[in-house]
C-alpha cells in the first residue's frame, strides 16, 4: 500500500556521512554546532557519527564524547553508525539510543569496505542487531550499492532483497537502500521498490540514500516519493561521499530535497531558511565550497544582498 499523505521524513546524515571523508579533523564543538543548527531547522533524525576504530577514521575518533554532549531535544533521534560489535559497545558507552548497521549488496564492494564476504557481514550484523535490540536500541540497516557497484557494475536487486529480508527478520526497523556511487535512475528505483513490495516489504520499511554523482539524486528522490517512499536521506550542502567507492561524491543535498518537496506541497517539517544557514556554517567550517545546488543559490543570493547593503 502506498501512503497517501504528503509528508516526507528527512534523515540527515551530514555529521557522519558528510564528514567521514574530510581529511582535516573538525573540532567536536563545531560538529555540535552543525548538529544544533540542523535540529533547530527541524531535522528530527540526524546521523551524528560512526563508531569506527578511531585509528582508522581520525575524523570520527570523538564519537563517544560527541554523543555524550548532544543537545537533548524532545522528538529528536540521534543515530550512530556501528560497523561491528566493538562499535556497538562504544555506542552504548556514549549513550546513543539509535544505531545503524551497514553492508554492501555487492561482494567486491563489501570485501573492499570491510574485508568480509556478504555472508560473513550479514551473520555479524545479525549479532549486532540482536545485542542492540536487547539493549532497547532502535536499529536501521543500510544496504550499499543497491543501484550499482563501482567494481561490479550492475547489482541484481534480488541480492539486496535477500539481504533486506534477513535484516528485517533480525529486527531492523528500517532498511536504507544506498545508491552509493550515484548510478541509479528513476526506473530502477521504481523497479526495486516494486520487487520489495511483491516480496512483502512495504515502503514504510524503506528509506532511500541517494548520491548525486551523476546528477540523478533529485530525480531518484521524486521517483521514490511517487511510489510511496516517505523517508529519504540527505546531507546538508551535499556534503560527503563514500571513502571506499571511487568516484562517489555528493550525498543528495538536504536543502535541494527540502526545497523541491516543500515547493510541491510536501511537508518535511524543516525550515529551508534555517537549514540553508546550517549549510553555510558547514561550508565555513570546512573552508571549501559545497556542491548542493540550493546551497549555492542561497550563498549567491546572500552575497549579492550583502554587496548591496555595503554598496
Ligand atoms: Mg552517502
Amino acid at each position: 500500500m502506498k501512503p497517501m499523505d504528503s509528508t516526507l521524513r528527512i534523515y540527515e546524515v551530514s555529521p557522519r556521512d558528510g564528514l567521514q571523508n574530510e581529511p582535516a579533523v573538525v573540532p567536536t564543538a563545531a560538529k555540535l554546532e552543525l548538529i544544533s543548527m540542523l535540529v533547530h531547522a527541524g531535522c528530527r533524525d540526524v546521523e551524528v557519527t560512526s563508531f569506527v576504530r578511531p585509528r582508522w577514521v581520525p575524523q570520527l575518533a570523538d564519537a563517544v564524547e560527541l554523543v555524550s554532549l548532544l543537545p537533548q531535544v524532545e522528538g529528536v533521534n540521534y543515530w550512530g553508525l556501528v560497523p561491528n560489535q566493538v562499535g556497538l559497545e562504544r555506542a552504548v558507552e556514549g549513550g546513543i539510543r539509535c544505531v545503524a548497521t551497514v553492508l554492501s549488496a555487492s561482494e567486491t564492494h563489501n570485501k573492499k569496505n570491510v574485508n568480509r564476504t556478504v555472508r560473513e557481514s550479514l551473520a555479524a550484523i545479525e549479532d549486532v542487531i540482536a545485542t542492540a535490540l536487547g539493549g532497547g536500541m532502535r536499529v536501521r540497516a543500510y544496504i550499499s550499492t543497491v543501484f550499482g557497484c563501482p567494481y561490479e557494475g550492475h547489482v541484481a536487486p534480488e541480492a539486496s532483497l535477500a539481504i533486506a529480508e534477513r535484516l528485517l527478520a533480525a529486527g531492523a526497523e528500517e532498511i536504507a537502500l544506498g545508491d552509493t556511487v550515484g548510478m541509479g535512475n528513476p526506473r530502477q528505483v521504481e523497479a526495486v521498490v516494486a520487487l520489495f513490495d511483491k516480496a512483502g516489504i512495504g515502503v514504510e520499511k524503506l528509506s532511500m540514500h541517494f548520491h548525486d554523482t551523476r546528477g540523478t539524486a533529485l530525480a531518484n528522490a521524486l521517483a521514490a516519493y511517487n511510489v510511496g517512499i516517505r523517508t529519504i536521506d540527505g546531507s546538508v550542502g551535499g556534503l560527503g561521499g563514500c571513502p571506499y567507492a571511487p568516484g562517489a561524491s555528493g550525498n543528495a543535498s538536504t536543502e535541494d530535497l527540502v526545497h523541491m518537496f516543500e515547493a510541491m506541497g510536501v511537508d518535511t517539517g524543516i525550515s529551508l531558511e534555517a537549514l540553508a544557514e546550517a549549510g553555510i556554517y558547514a561550508e565555513q567550517m570546512l573552508g571549501r565550497d559545497l556542491p548542493g545546488r540550493y546551497h549555492q543559490y542561497f550563498r549567491g543570493a546572500r552575497q549579492r544582498a550583502n554587496a548591496r547593503a555595503a554598496g
